[in-house]
């Protein structure tokens, strides 16, 4: 039969994954804070326990997805863990999740982080391509891969417990990047009478045909050489920063959100850099 599991937290989140694993026919186990939130799953076949000490001890398999990692503290306070392989898919910082990894070790349990690349309409969707990021364990990891893969896609980043962390916050850092620009670009367009829906596509469709720009990029740190297969040197394109500071200006558009990478792009030039890419700037940021 199917892994039979318990799930603590019961957000938009965990009920998404609650939903996914019953879908899937495991038998589940469930918690929450507020109780009102478990009964609406009682319906669709979970069991609901008393506390979350009780949860714990209902099943080997132990997922929590809360709040925040002050809140994983608070509901496992209670519980004995020793035994139990314990996955969180609360996020936090790699700090956080080292600590609750050596945490879960002095009670005795195995452990495996997770940061989830997904929204809660994805969970249980495999065709949507969300996946969780999993660090930590492998023994823990491979004993469970398929109940793991029920609501999402498993990517395993390594046994240091951070990296899913680490690996989570680096693409959403791109993500937030992605959407500062995209900010800019929106307010350019604002300025004048231009529909935004049809300059979306265009938009979306430059975001896809640069994002392999990330492989070169990839590379070069590899090898070490930064000029490698490099089609617009840092010259160039220091050259060219006035034109977008300017037309800023002139749209009555702030530069606040371009400013500190033009920055940074004039400062590796300074170095001396100008037949370089834009890599040389990931230097720049890591002190
Ligand atoms: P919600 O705010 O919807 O749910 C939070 C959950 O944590 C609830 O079950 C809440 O219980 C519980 N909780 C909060 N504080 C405490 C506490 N002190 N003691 C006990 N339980 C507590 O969040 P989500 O479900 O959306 O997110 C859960 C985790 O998943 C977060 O770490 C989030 O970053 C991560 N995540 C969420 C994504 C999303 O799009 N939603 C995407 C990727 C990751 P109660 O019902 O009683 O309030």
């Amino acid at each position: 039969g199917k892994t039979s599991l318990t799930l603590l937290g019961l957000g938009a989140m965990g009920t998404a994954l609650a939903r996914a694993w019953l879908a899937a026919g495991h038998p589940l186990t469930v918690w929450n804070r507020t109780p009102a939130r478990a009964a609406a799953l009682a319906a669709e076949g979970a069991r609901v326990a008393d506390d979350a000490a009780a949860a714990v001890a209902a099943n080997p398999l132990v997922v929590v997805c809360l709040l925040d990692d002050a809140s994983v503290d608070e509901v496992l306070a209670g519980a004995d863990l020793a035994g139990r392989d314990l996955v969180n898919l609360t996020s936090g910082t790699p700090a956080q999740a080292r600590a609750r990894a050596e945490w879960a070790r002095e009670r005795g349990a195995r452990y495996l982080d997770g940061g989830i690349m997904a929204v809660p309409p994805m969970i249980g969707v495999p065709e949507a391509g969300g996946h969780v990021l999993y660090s930590g364990s492998r023994e823990l990891f491979e004993r469970h891969r398929e109940t793991l893969a029920v609501p999402a896609g498993t990517t395993y980043v390594g046994e240091d417990a951070g990296f899913a962390a680490l690996y989570d916050v680096a693409l959403l850092s791109a993500m937030y990047g992605m959407f500062a620009g995209a900010a800019h670009a929106f307010a350019l367009i604002r300025t004048e009478d231009i529909d935004p829906t049809a300059f979306a596509p265009l938009l979306a469709d430059w975001l896809v045909a640069m994002a392999p720009a990330v492989h070169q990029t990839a590379g070069q740190l590899r090898s070490g050489d930064y000029t490698e297969g490099v089609a617009s040197d840092l010259a160039m394109q220091v050259a060219g920063v006035p034109t977008f500071l300017d037309t800023a200006e002139q749209q009555g558009v702030s530069t606040e959100l371009l400013r500190p990478y033009f920055e940074l792009m004039r400062r590796r030039l300074a170095e001396g850099s100008g037949a370089e890419g834009l890599t040389g700037v990931v230097d720049l940021l890591v002190r």
